[in-house]
Order: C-alpha cells, then structure tokens, then sequence
C-alpha cells in the first residue's frame, strides 16, 4: 500500500512517512512496515498475509499508481489515493468523485474481481479496470486471462497501460477471435481523459463476420496435430463427413456475442450443426461443449447467450 493511517487515524502517504512512527492497515489494524530505499517505491507492507488485501503488489503497480494519482490531480480536485471506504471495506486505488480506479497487474481469480466492483457499485461508485495492454502479433491481439476479464462486454472495449512507457491505450471494436486472439483498433488516449472517456459511445459489434478460410484452415490442422482419436472437431467432421470446402462454408462465422464465448467458433458451430443434423436439441448441444468468459465488470445469463448463439447461427446457416 502506498498510504496507511498513523496513530492519530491521519491517512500518511509512504513517501512522507517516518522512519520511527508507527502506522497501521485501515482494514485490520495491524502495524505495518514501511519499506523506503533507493530502488523501492516508498509502501507499506504487511507482516503477514492481510486478507482484505491482494498480496503481491509489484514496483510497477506503485509506480501506475502514482502516476495516475498526479496526472489526475492535475485535473481534478476530488482525487484520492487508495481511500478506505469503510461501508464496503474495500480500498480501491483511485478514487475521483464518483469514478472508482483498480489498476490489476497481476492474475486475479475474475470472482474476486467483479465481487469488489460489485462492493463499489453497491457504493455509488462506476468502476473502471485498467491492466497492461495486451501484446500485439501480425494484426492480432494476445489477450492473456486478466485483460479479457477487463473488457467492457457491452461496448467491446478495454483499457491497456504499455508496461514500460506507461501509456494509456483503449481498445476498440474488439472482437473475439479465438480463446485468446483478438481484433481490435487501438487509440492512444490521455489519463486525464480516462473518466470524461465515453466508452458508451463505442456500440461494439452490430454485423456478423466470418472468421478468414485460412484460420479456419489452419484451426483444423492445429486439431490434427493434436493425434487424438478423441479430438471433438476431428470426430465431428468425420461423424459428419464434411469436406474442408463444407467446414469453412459451415463454420467460423463471428457474432456479436462471440465476445462471450471461449470456445473457437468451429468448434462450437460443428456440434450446432450436428445437433441439427440429428435433431437433436442445439441448445443442450451448446450448453455442454460451450466455455463462456466471465467478465470483472458485470454477469450474464449463460442462457440467453447460448439460445442467441443458436439462433442467429441457424438463421446463417438456413437451417
Ligand atoms: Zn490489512
């Protein structure tokens, strides 16, 4: 933590903290070690593992921190370093008005994530996620497990820092292109326009697209690879007896709701297709094979995604 009370209850930034004055955490009360030095941020530390608290905040995570705290100050006069809300007892890292900052680094179970902004929600505060950006590979971006927690499902967008020149990204139109791959256009933008940042103007995705031949081609091979008699696109095609020409007309096709979904598009759109195939019920089909992403922001009915999937996939394939 780079704040904690000392004993007159007076919020101390570790910056300006001194060396023989106790000061204590505002959610358990213990004592807490201030770390100063030459190559640290100063911060307080627990003795030992706090369980209000995330362990394992790094350098950088101070260091983003700080930044956005000046920056924002800058700007606004309502800005708060990592305020104690003592109603929900949760410490967010930026505060402004009514805006509520986390800055996430490190891999966080999504549960615990949307379980504090729920507590912040429930607060009054509108809560946004920022993390690093996700890498960047011939056009596509590599989401790893926490940046996709952090996308805004509703407006397919999210907030990536650069992890070493510190700049804001916001990525727009995101599409989901696999479990981890991902289109989308990037826009350098201002910390200090982060809370004016009309996200809600971003509508997402409104048209159905289709994933390109050599995608699908190359998933196909990649389920090859894997040897395994067991493989479910490999037993599906043959089950089926569908050609390579009738998987790319059949499959890959990308609807606005694929931003849920984990599962490869193939994949989910072969066992759709032979649910119908063999009249069986396509919702149930669906429902057993599906991954969907869970999302730091909000939840969703799995239901009504999945009936939508459906639907919209048989109204492509006229079936
Ligand atoms: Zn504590």
């Amino acid at each position: 933590m780079l704040t904690a009370y000392n004993e007159k209850q007076e919020r101390v930034l570790a910056r300006n903290a001194l060396r023989d004055a106790l000061y204590f955490c505002p959610i358990c009360h213990e004592q807490l070690i201030l770390k100063q030095g030459n190559k640290n941020i100063a911060h307080f530390a627990h003795g030992r593992q706090c369980a209000h608290h995330s362990s394992g905040e790094t350098l950088l995570h101070y260091k983003l921190k700080l930044l956005l705290f000046h920056i924002l100050s800058n700007y606004y006069n309502d800005v708060q370093l990592e305020p104690y809300l003592s109603g929900i007892q949760q410490i967010p890292d930026i505060v402004v008005g009514d805006n509520a900052i986390e800055v996430q680094l490190s891999p966080l179970p999504v549960q615990q994530m949307r379980k504090r902004t729920e507590g912040l929600q429930c607060a009054g505060y509108r809560v946004t996620w920022l993390t690093t950006l996700p890498k960047y590979r011939q056009g596509i971006y590599h989401l790893n497990q926490l940046q996709q927690s952090c996308i805004d499902p509703v407006h397919c967008v999210m907030y990536g820092i650069h992890p070493i020149n510190y700049r804001l990204y916001r990525l727009n139109n995101m599409m989901s292109l696999t479990a981890r791959h991902f289109h989308a256009d990037c826009e350098p933008i201002a910390y200090e326009q982060l809370l004016a940042d009309d996200a809600r103007s971003c509508v997402g995705m409104t048209t159905v697209r289709k994933l390109a031949t050599a995608r699908i081609i190359q998933y196909v091979i990649q389920c090859r690879r894997k040897k395994s008699v067991h493989d479910p696109v490999l037993s599906l095609i043959y089950q089926m007896k569908l050609t390579e020409a009738q998987v790319i007309q059949l499959t890959g096709f990308i609807f606005p709701e694929q931003i849920h979904v984990h599962t490869h598009p193939v994949l989910w759109q072969l066992k759709v297709f032979a649910a119908l195939r063999y009249q069986h019920d396509p919702y149930h089909a669906l429902a057993h094979c599906i991954k969907l992403r869970q999302f730091a922001t909000r939840t969703y009915s799995s239901r009504a995604i999945i009936e939508q999937l459906v639907e919209r996939y048989r109204k492509i394939i006229k079936l």
